[in-house]
């Protein structure tokens, strides 16, 4: 029998489900893990099979984020001394590529007749965008449903000024010069660059500005938004600047002042000189219509037109301008709405292949990785947290995108208008505190850096650990893979997938510690010790 307990002892015990979460999050399980059901072709055999949720932010899952860092860190490792040309062919689909391939098709025709007959597809259309991102997820390149909205090339006169830089032809070699010192010895060193944005007001040791009248929040929104679009044009200018395929492995990050950053690994060296002289030339113009005057405040909104599919304006009862129609209306003698540039201030430092500077600098790449941008840096002091808070005011009336709801706060109508927009509701990423205006990928990487996908890298992995277990990999042909909904019979509840990991991780690390003690010629009697105890 169970002794009776106090309240207050029973409020002092550990969560059963806390502890088995724990349990997993310990041996490196999957917290949140994924079911699918396979069946054995050949034998109609049916198993349960638990996928990692493959999540990148320790908050969520820690154990899947702390194997993707891993998994970037070998890859930017990998692609960064590069000596041979990576040799890029598509490898044939698997099973899991094929089933999610598949249910996106049945979700489009779905969606495609529900649309027909006149009803909402706004959650089949949900459901599609979250099945492109497992597709995407299972490592298949590109989209099953490439965007073929017709593109209007407007305001092509528009287009970025030619960077005052001298242009050479863009070789397809990716690899950087090989040098020989006089010992005959050759090296080729790759490169580590840091690149800011520039300035918005002095700002002290915490990151706080000195003068926050002073500090131009809206630049740093705007250079925020887009920061990615930015470090793309770096690049095409520093390959054409370099004549060469130039190939990178960059990390997003904040600063203190939580302006963001980037870590950048370079294959190749580019001299300081010539990189101060590409920055001084790199730019990016962002040529939306103008959003610095408020047409319309939050108590005088625009009003939505059911027959038309448009906005009006809420005094003449006009219609708004669309989005095309604004992009139009930008005269030769207008500014762009924004310019952003990176700051004056970089740091470039060569660095060889397998040298404990090279390790550092992979470090610094994966080193916040697994947290949300906003939380690299939190808030300690009341300065830092009003900075924070009024840098988010500036991105809640920004617009982050020609889709967005802003738009209208400025008299234009967004692009792809629905009803129930409002201005500082648009629920792009951006806007969020979390991301502090950048919306981007954390990690970007070029094409032809390593040659592999961060699924190849997984799956050598994957290979290694069959290996050292001696275990073959069972032939993927033989099985159909289905993902299990609630509503399925054999649906298991979170609590009973995460008592499987723990069982699941447990085995494999008592197999591991058994196959590493016979390969290293010790004892093959397994001690558990080091996993605290044996399945
Ligand atoms: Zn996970
Ligand atoms: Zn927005």
């Amino acid at each position: 029998m169970i002794p009776r307990t106090t309240r207050a002892q029973r409020l002092a015990m550990p969560l059963a489900r806390d502890v088995v979460r724990d349990l997993a999050a310990e041996h490196g399980g999957c917290v949140r893990p994924v079911q699918l059901r396979r069946t054995d072709l050949g034998t109609g055999h049916v198993e349960q099979v638990l996928v990692p949720c493959g999540h990148t932010l320790a908050t969520v899952c820690p154990s899947c984020a702390e194997r993707a860092k891993t998994l970037r860190a070998a890859q930017c490792r990998e692609g960064w001394h590069l000596d041979t040309e990576p040799v890029i062919t598509p490898d044939p689909s698997d099973d899991v590529q094929r089933m999610w391939v598949e249910h996106r098709a049945e979700t489009q025709q779905h969606r495609d007749q529900a649309d027909a007959a006149g009803h909402d597809t706004a959650e089949l259309d949900e459901l599609n965008a979250e099945l492109d991102e497992e597709i995407s997820r299972s490592g298949i390149r590109g989209n099953v449903l490439p965007n073929q909205m017709a593109r209007r090339h407007r305001s092509t006169r528009r287009r970025q000024d030619a960077p005052d830089l001298p242009r050479r032809p863009v070789a397809p070699r990716t690899i950087g010069k090989t040098y020989t010192a006089p010992d005959g010895a050759t090296f080729r060193p790759s490169m580590f660059l840091t690149l800011t944005c520039d300035s918005y007001g002095k700002v002290g040791a915490d990151g706080t500005p000195a003068d926050s009248d002073a500090y131009d929040y809206q630049r740093a929104a705007r250079d925020a938004l887009h920061f990615a679009a930015l470090f793309d044009r770096l690049i095409q200018n520093l390959r054409r600047f370099v004549g060469y395929d130039l190939q990178y492995f960059a990390a997003v990050e904040p600063q203190k002042r939580l302006a963001p950053h980037m870590h950048v690994a370079i294959r190749g060296t580019v001299s300081r000189a010539e990189l101060r002289q590409v920055l001084a030339a790199t730019y990016h113009q962002v040529w939306w219509p103008p959003a610095d005057e408020i047409r319309h405040d939050d108590a005088h909104l625009p009003v939505w037109h059911e027959a038309s599919g448009r906005y009006l304006d809420p005094v003449t009862g006009g219609f708004l301008p669309t989005w095309d129609d604004a992009l139009d209306a930008i005269g030769d003698d207008d500014e762009p709405l924004h310019v952003a540039r990176f700051g004056p201030r970089f740091d470039a430092q060569g660095v060889l292949a397998g040298s404990r500077d090279s390790a550092r600098c992979i470090g610094y790449l994966t080193k916040y990785l697994t947290k949300q941008i906003a939380e690299c840096h939190q808030a300690h002091t009341d300065a830092q947290a009003a900075h924070a808070g009024r840098l988010a005011d500036a991105l809640r009336y920004e617009p982050c995108s020609p889709t967005c709801a802003n738009w209208l706060r400025y008299g234009v109508q967004p692009k792809n208008p629905r009803e129930g927009m409002r201005p500082g509701r648009c629920t792009g990423k951006a806007h969020r505190r979390e991301y502090l205006g950048y919306a981007g990928r954390r990690v970007l990487v070029s094409r032809k850096w390593s040659g592999k996908t961060l699924a190849d890298h997984r799956a050598d992995r994957k290979a290694w650990l069959l290996e050292t277990l001696g275990i073959t990999d069972p032939d993927p042909a033989r099985y159909s893979w289905e993902p299990v909904t609630p509503g399925d019979l054999d649906h298991m509840p979170p609590a009973q997938r995460l008592l499987h990991v723990v069982a699941d991780r447990q085995r494999w690390h008592a197999a591991l510690t058994l196959a590493r003690a016979r390969a290293s010629g010790q004892d093959a009697t397994p001690n558990l010790s080091a996993t605290g105890r044996a399945a």
